[in-house]
């Protein structure tokens, strides 16, 4: 995994018409290409083998619970954000087969433990919040006392080349989470494109000698100071558009205060526990196991399978769930989010991406319910139930 200064900085610049060289470079040296693509109407992550297959020409718009491709008037690569995928998806898969095992015809069971060796992935396209995100997984799926086999294995072999943010989405809100839209460190590879009438290039910063070996034998060039002015004025127009915010001064505290806050039975109202906000986050990591055997009894497998604390059986335990009311699922999920997740891990849950805002089908947005929050502290809501009244415990 590339270290933060592991390398002395350099900066390239590598024109548009040649990023095909990137990608032949990364299949030579046994990557598996993982960019965004457009399917479904969306800009999904999908193994890739060529440039031509980027949304070359489309941007993305974004506003609580509504997503929508356009047609960009020029043919920038990366001119859209994050759609519903997130690297998770490759990381932490959301069906994995932990085991098997297996009876043979003398009735003697064989176990075998799922240590396949995964692709080599080169993941094209990372944005800053992406990149904090797959820094938190690391938190909690590679911390202390927890190290799961499956994801150490996949994120030991992934090569990470990040894409600054040119175009933020309504629902981006990075800045304020200083996650982005500016890549700061843990990349192997980091791109900005800057396209104007005269010009389509990228700016690459070198951020491992993994990324250094990729890039030998790329035709680039050592970047200009005008070029790379061009390049820092796209990155902060970019920061001036991100127009979403969410205030995280002492957050763990405010929802720590609202634990019995009635403002959970407001948003029950509207939540409809469906679990897309905790599908799409890059950081959710739960999950469920499922034991499953064939029909003749000689096959047994173990399935870890994504899920989520809106569903009503994700808390079940001694003949019923922990959290039966909408209202108290919403405060798990937000409270663990910007709160306990501090005291697990030492990080916020949350990098700004937006997506559990663009996703979810009402539109509950998470800085608003934050904000909500707040002005029930400054007398305007009333923000406490009578105890019989207060639902969000149930
Ligand atoms: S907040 Fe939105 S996306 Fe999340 S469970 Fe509720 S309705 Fe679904
Ligand atoms: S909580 Fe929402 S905004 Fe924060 S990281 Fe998850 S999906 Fe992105």
């Amino acid at each position: 995994m590339p270290q933060p200064g592991a390398v002395e900085e350099r900066r390239f610049v590598l024109f548009a018409a040649r990023l095909q060289d990137l990608f032949d470079s990364l299949k030579r040296h046994g990557y598996q290409i993982i960019a965004p693509v457009v399917s479904d109407d969306a800009i999904v992550y999908q193994p890739v083998d060529s440039v031509e297959e980027l949304p070359a020409g489309f941007t993305d718009e974004q506003r609580p619970g509504m997503y929508r491709l356009k047609r960009r008037a020029d043919k920038a690569f990366f001119g859209y954000v994050v759609g519903p995928h997130s690297w998770k998806r490759y990381l932490y898969p959301p069906l994995q087969r932990l085991w098997q095992a297996k009876r043979n015809e003398s009735s003697d069971l064989q176990v075998v433990h799922d240590r396949e060796q995964p692709a080599r992935y080169a993941f094209v396209g990372v944005r800053a919040c992406e990149l904090a995100a797959i820094m938190v997984q690391d938190r909690v799926l590679l911390g202390e006392h927890y190290r799961d086999e499956h994801y150490q294995q996949r994120r030991e072999n992934v090569l990470l080349v990040a894409v600054n943010c040119t175009h933020p989405a309504g629902n981006c809100f990075c800045a304020s989470m200083n996650t982005g839209p500016r890549v700061r460190s843990g990349y192997d590879i980091a791109l900005t494109e800057v396209l104007d009438s005269k010009s389509h290039f990228f700016v690459v910063e070198i951020g491992s000698e993994r990324g250094n070996t990729v890039l030998q034998g790329v035709e680039m060039q050592t970047v200009t100071e005008e070029q790379w002015q061009q390049a820092q004025q796209v990155l902060e127009g970019a920061t001036k558009r991100i127009l979403k915010s969410m205030d995280i001064t002492d957050i763990k505290e405010l929802l720590y205060r609202h634990l019995d806050s009635a403002h959970w039975e407001s948003v029950a109202k509207r939540c409809l526990t469906c679990s897309n906000c905790t599908m799409v986050c890059p950081t959710c990591f739960c999950h469920t196991v499922e034991d499953t055997t064939n029909l003749h009894g000689t096959v047994a497998e173990r399935w870890r399978k994504w899920d989520s604390c809106f569903h009503i059986d994700f808390s079940y335990i001694h003949g019923s769930p922990v959290r039966v009311s909408e209202a108290s699922r919403y405060r798990q999920w937000i409270t663990h989010k910007l709160g306990w997740w501090q005291d697990q891990f030492g990080t916020s849950g949350c990098v700004g991406c937006g997506r559990c805002i663009t996703w979810c089908p009402v539109g509950i947005d998470i800085t608003e319910e934050i904000s909500a929050l707040r002005r029930s502290e400054e007398g305007k809501v009333a923000h406490t139930l009578p105890k019989e009244e207060n639902h969000a415990n149930a």
